[in-house]
């Protein structure tokens, strides 16, 4: 077609690079099909392509915000523990998002009596045998390739 712009041009199918801006983001697109003049150098794009521009930009920026958005939730819960734990007080600010309440019993000195056992040799030392396999056997015994 005639470039409706210079007027002087005609236009050739090749592919023009196209930049959406919409909520604060930039989106880049590049090969788009276009008309391109060969006089002045401006793009063309059929209504077609440009519905699905911006379909797919919308897409695009609601997904990225999405994951935006749970990601900063979890990295300002991660800061306020961090808070927390450095503070000589350990009290909250208002903005802080505080990680679920756990119970915490103080552990209690021979409560698993009777439920383990412990060899009477357990710390005497290993035989010659013994320390060959842990110094000098295979880490996998089908490996055939070490030398022992
Ligand atoms: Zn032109």
């Amino acid at each position: 077609m005639k470039c409706p712009i210079c007027k002087h041009g005609e236009t050739e199918n090749g592919y023009a690079t196209v930049v959406l801006e919409r909520n604060k983001s930039t989106l880049v697109f590049k090969y788009v099909p276009a008309a391109i003049c060969n006089n002045c150098g401006e793009e063309f794009i059929t209504e077609n392509i440009s519905v699905e521009l911006f379909s797919v930009a919308k897409q695009a920026v609601e997904e990225v915000y999405k994951l935006m958005s749970e990601n900063i939730y979890r990295l300002v819960q991660r800061i306020n523990m961090y808070k927390l734990d450095n503070t000589k007080a350990g009290k909250p600010t208002e903005n802080s998002v505080l990680p679920e309440k756990t119970e915490h019993k103080p552990r209690e000195a021979g409560s698993l009596k009777g439920q383990i056992w412990i060899s009477d040799d357990f710390d005497e030392p290993m035989s010659e045998e013994e320390l060959a396999l842990w110094y000098d056997a295979p880490i996998f015994p089908e490996d055939k390739t070490h030398s022992s």
